[in-house]
């Protein structure tokens, strides 16, 4: 069983690469029982559907977030964090 620092990492990871079915499942398994890293990941894949970064879209003019606004999440990201830890 993965901890939750674990479990935040490979979320991110997630995000990048294609993780195996069975990290995938102690994931999902994770996320049920942890509300903090269930929390986390629904951020994570709300700010990347936000940012389309990965995905290598590149955002209208009008959904651009600011420099300032993406220093917001990031800062909030970080706190999600700690409180996992
Ligand atoms: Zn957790």
């Amino acid at each position: 069983m993965y901890k939750c620092k674990e479990i935040i990492e490979l979320t991110s990871q997630n995000m990048e690469t294609s993780l195996p079915w069975y990290t995938r499942m102690e994931m999902k398994a994770h996320y049920l029982m942890c509300k903090t890293c269930n929390r986390y990941a629904q951020q994570l894949q709300f700010m990347n559907k936000a940012l389309g970064v990965f995905e290598g879209h590149v955002p209208t003019e009008n959904c651009q977030l600011s420099d300032d606004a993406k220093q917001r999440i990031a800062k909030k990201m970080c706190q999600v964090k700690e409180t996992a830890e």
